[in-house]
């Protein structure tokens, strides 16, 4: 998947990037209009179609991916050079939120996840997605799928800080979790 926003510190600003609606219909495209009182809804204008969008939040998986005492941040092709982000990717068909954010840690990074444990899930609204968030002891070396990524960098935990949006949330959870143990 493409849509990864994190920085590891100091960012201030949110990023551009932002969900947009659709505004055409999936099925014959025709333009997609508000329904009154359903803000999560668009109905399409075509009489002959008049079928409704849902804009319901997309379910995305992140890994918090620690390795040697490290947590591996990412970053995905066209960032800007500061952005680093958690590994993160969409469900596939029939596929368990904890299986796919193995699977995208097998296929970003090359490693093989020891065990999970769920961190949290967090509406990310301006992305429209909703972020299950599992930390994975991983193992093995690392084999960045350059299709997809830039750039990683390993971060010693003690010096992991959460970022303000997305999956720093789950950062500031995972740490706060950590303290208590
Ligand atoms: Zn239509």
């Amino acid at each position: 998947m493409t849509i990864r926003l994190a920085s590891p510190r100091g960012v201030r600003h949110m990023p551009v990037m932002a969900y947009e609606p659709p505004g055409h219909c999936g099925f014959c495209g025709g333009v997609l209009a508000p329904v009154a009182g359903k803000p999560g809804q668009r109905l399409c204008r075509e009489p002959a179609c008049g079928k409704i969008t849902y804009l319901s939040p997309v379910p995305v998986v992140a890994a918090i991916v620690e390795r040697r005492g490290q947590v591996i941040l990412v970053r995905g092709l066209g960032w800007p050079p500061s952005w680093y982000g958690l590994v993160t990717g969409f469900l596939e068909p029939e596929e368990s939120p904890e299986a796919a954010a193995r699977r995208e840690v097998r296929e970003e990074l090359g490693l093989a996840v020891e065990a999970s444990r769920l961190i949290g899930v967090y509406a990310f609204s301006r992305m429209n997605q909703v972020i299950i968030a599992y930390h994975m002891p991983a193992e093995g070396e690392i084999a960045l799928d350059r299709s997809e990524l830039e750039d990683f960098k390993e971060v010693p935990l003690e010096k992991l800080r959460p970022w303000n949006f997305g999956t720093g949330e789950a950062v500031r959870d995972f740490l706060a979790q950590r303290q208590r143990r």
